[in-house]
């Protein structure tokens, strides 16, 4: 699975989800909802580059 990085440096791995925002293990970064917010920093997911 892919992971995901923000510009603040959070990952985002699809295996692991997030689960503070109640994404679950295994989601598809394309499945992520849209409004997801890094943990971290708060930005969306057009601040995400796949690693
Ligand atoms: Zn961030």
């Amino acid at each position: 699975m892919a992971k995901y990085v923000c510009v603040c440096g959070y990952e985002y791995d699809e295996a692991l989800g997030e689960q503070s925002q109640n994404v679950a293990p295994g989601t598809k970064w394309e499945n992520v909802p849209d409004d997801f917010a890094c943990p971290i920093c708060g930005l969306g997911k057009e601040n995400f580059t796949e690693e």
